[in-house]
């Protein structure tokens, strides 16, 4: 199959299941924003259930999980939490739903960080998150009030996520899940998160792609605050060319969109369009330019806030693998701001 093709099953209406491989339920959940849904599933643990991601920490996702648990679990315990990486999105209601069922919550050490810096900003140590912050924004090019603005929207991100259980367990690359009579292994991704996990069960030919693998939007990858010098672009294009070595024929089950056939070509049509960005971001080097003049020219358009931290943090992505492939350097000009060119051009 050389082509992306949509599983034929018509969306669930928002909290209500619907059996896409045998033992795995697709649960649609609501999001109050542009992507107005995220995709969790279930899986079948026969005395019980294991939760793939939880969605938001706000009222409306808590109210779908009780009806949910309530009429739709046949009576049993949701035994196990998982989460693929630590999105707002993903992991807000995790506290809620692992507090109010009693099961353990299990992610990858990575993403366990990720979500530490959620209560930072409510805690003791918020100032420090915020200096650092304030720096990293400072240095993409932003004026004083897109980073005040930016700052409120780390504040409000926090608050849809609940405070994390004490106990979280480890969810490793490599390592087996099994539920009920299947297999899940775990394959652990960086780029779009520090360590994105995966689930892929051989027997059933699934894999449940969270955001490492969607079928027609690209997930942003970003430079963040907390790894101001990382190269999550190479992590990321990498990831991707690790997981062609998955089968053809496998279902991708999703965390936003549909699920669809043609994991292949989706992986070589991502891969393509970054390599497509990161030639055009070079060529546009050819002068002198911040990151946020960069996002002007590449974006064209007018930006929210949230969307302009999403473009500033990808373009300098961008940025950092030219300037690891030496093909951009970069300096500080007198403001303390970043400045990238092509290397003949300073
Ligand atoms: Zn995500």
């Amino acid at each position: 199959m050389n082509s992306i093709v949509t599983a034929e099953y018509s969306v669930p209406e928002s909290g209500q299941l619907l059996e896409v491989a045998p033992g795995v339920l697709w649960l649609r959940m609501p999001l109050p924003f542009e992507l107005d849904h995220i995709n969790l599933y279930l899986l079948d643990d026969i005395d019980g259930w294991i939760v793939v991601d939880c969605g938001l920490g706000n009222s409306d996702t808590r109210t779908v999980w009780q009806n949910v648990i309530a009429s739709s679990l046949q009576g049993r315990p949701i035994k196990k939490v998982i989460l693929t990486h630590a999105h707002v999105d993903h992991i807000g209601a995790a506290g809620w739903l692992c507090q109010y069922t009693g099961a353990p919550l299990w992610v990858t050490a990575g993403e366990q960080a990720t979500a530490e810096e959620y209560s930072l900003l409510r805690g003791d140590n918020a100032d420090t998150f915020s200096s650092q912050a304030n720096n990293f924004l400072h240095r993409l090019g932003m004026d004083e009030q897109q980073v005040s603005g930016i700052m409120g929207i780390f504040t409000g991100i926090s608050a849809l996520v609940h405070p994390l259980p004490d106990r979280i367990e480890e969810l490793t690359a490599g390592m087996s899940v099994q539920a009920g009579e299947v297999q899940w292994r775990v394959i652990v991704s960086e780029g779009h998160s520090e360590a994105h996990a995966c689930l892929y069960s051989e027997a059933l030919g699934v894999l449940i792609s969270g955001d490492q693998v969607l079928p027609r939007i690209s997930s942003n990858v970003s430079v963040r605050a907390a790894k101001p010098e990382a190269n999550p672009m190479q992590s990321w294009i990498e990831s991707l060319e690790g997981l062609k070595a998955l089968p053809e024929d496998t279902l991708v089950l999703p965390a936003h969109e549909r699920p669809f056939y043609g994991l292949q070509a989706r992986l070589t049509e991502l891969i393509e369009e970054h390599m497509q960005t990161l030639l055009r971001v070079e060529a546009i080097c050819s002068e002198p330019l911040t990151v946020m003049q960069l996002v002007g020219v590449v974006y064209q358009r007018k930006l929210n806030l949230f969307d302009q931290l999403l473009a500033g943090g990808e373009c300098l992505a961008n940025l950092h693998y030219l300037l690891a492939e030496k093909r951009l350097q970069c300096y500080y000009d007198e403001n303390d701001v970043l400045v990238f060119a092509q290397p003949d051009s300073f």
